[in-house]
């Protein structure tokens, strides 16, 4: 009995979000890597919730260690900083290997070492899931459909790429990850799953990061008009993150190793999208009590950036039959969230 520990608190672990406890035979050690970025966080706040061993990976390029700051001192949570492009070793079960940034603005930041990330980075997380026989999946993304000629988008489309344009680092990229992937599932018969995750959006998604779910809310808060890219006729298929990390979790623990598309099929035109998005930020306003100072205008034809995909939409029927997944929030109700998410940031002076 050491009397200078009798002060010690044991109870501490009350301070954490109320973790589910496991038996250790269904705990499982799962690395998270790219788990300070958006869907990292949010990926590791379940698999924390529901009781597993996680440890994040992450270089902080784009992530932030507050995103999980809550975890910190959790016996079941662990933080490394460390970048996928060199080897890692630990023991685990499963690897969700998140790493690579995901908007235009930060892959383009450096493209080469946005290709290395995918590269050399997936190589390595697939080394370590060969050597510990863990299961692995990769974050991989619509973008390996490029601008697509067949729509919506079915995993059997092998895509429509520019191999050098500036968007290529990232799409590329990806695609080599996911034919690194069968390799590794057809030589050394790593056990792999291949999730192709099409735009998703939420909170805290970085507010500065270009991205058009960002760019429009805050511009509407600010009483800024709408920044449409070229004729506004794109279209996009947004989807609300818990509909992502739910679709993460059960293609894991499913016995899909075929790609799956996860994403929202409701398709808008960027142009109604600006309109929707002007509509939800004046209800969450007038709910508030806060007196409109004119309606912000919807401004067509700005510069429209190389390679911008025309249509995206993902074909889920995949989704559907295998893991009996499909998303439940529909984009209204995803952006109200976003909007009250932002409106509290700005109030509070950090936006
Ligand atoms: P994000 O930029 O918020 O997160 C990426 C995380 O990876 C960050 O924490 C970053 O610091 C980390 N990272 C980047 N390079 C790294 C490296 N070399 N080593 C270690 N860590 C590194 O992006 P996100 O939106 O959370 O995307 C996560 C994954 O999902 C990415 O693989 C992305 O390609 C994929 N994805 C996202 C979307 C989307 O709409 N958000 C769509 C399709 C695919
Ligand atoms: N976009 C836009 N205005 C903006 C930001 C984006 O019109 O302020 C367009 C962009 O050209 C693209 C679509 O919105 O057609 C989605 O862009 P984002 O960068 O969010 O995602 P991605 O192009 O990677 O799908």
């Amino acid at each position: 009995y050491y009397p200078e520990t009798a002060s010690i608190s044991y109870t501490s672990l009350t301070r954490f979000p109320p973790v589910k406890l496991l038996p250790p035979s269904t705990r499982k050690r799962i690395l998270v890597t790219g788990g300070a970025g958006f869907v990292g966080s949010h990926l590791v706040d379940r698999l924390m919730l529901l009781g597993h061993e996680v440890t994040v990976l992450d270089n902080f390029f784009t992530g932030s260690k507050t995103s999980l700051s809550h975890w910190v001192g959790h016996p079941n949570f662990e933080m490394v900083r460390h970048d996928v492009v060199e080897p890692f070793m630990i023991e685990c079960d499963q690897i969700y290997h998140l790493a690579c940034p995901a908007s235009p603005t930060h892959y383009q930041f450096n493209a080469v070492k946005t290709i290395k990330t995918s590269f050399i980075g997936t190589l390595n997380m697939l080394g370590l899931a060969k050597r510990t026989k863990a299961r692995f999946l990769i974050s991989s993304t619509s973008e390996v459909y490029g601008d697509p000629e067949v729509h919506p988008q079915h995993e059997d489309y092998w895509g429509h790429v520019n191999p050098i344009g500036p968007r290529a680092c990232y799409d590329e990229g990806k695609r080599v990850a996911e034919t690194l992937t069968y390799g590794f599932h057809r030589q050394d018969g790593v056990d792999v799953r291949v999730a192709r995750i099409f735009n998703t959006y939420g909170r805290p998604m970085n507010p500065n990061d270009g991205r058009v779910v960002s760019n429009f809310i805050i511009q509407a808060l600010r009483g800024e008009d709408l920044t449409v890219y070229g004729d506004g006729k794109q279209t996009r298929s947004f989807q609300y993150i818990h509909d992502l990390i739910d679709g993460l979790i059960v293609l894991m623990n499913s016995n899909e190793t075929r790609p799956c598309n996860i994403g929202n099929s409701d398709e808008f035109t960027i142009g109604e999208f600006a309109e929707l998005i002007r509509d939800v930020v004046e209800r969450v306003q007038q709910e508030d009590g806060v007196k409109p100072v004119g309606r912000v205008q919807i401004l067509y034809n700005k510069p429209m950036p190389t390679d911008d995909p025309q249509k995206r939409r993902p074909d889920t029927s995949r989704a559907k039959e295998s893991l009996q997944w499909q998303s439940r929030w529909t984009v209204r109700m995803g952006l109200e969230e976003m909007v009250r998410y932002y409106k509290a940031k700005m109030a509070e002076g950090s936006l």
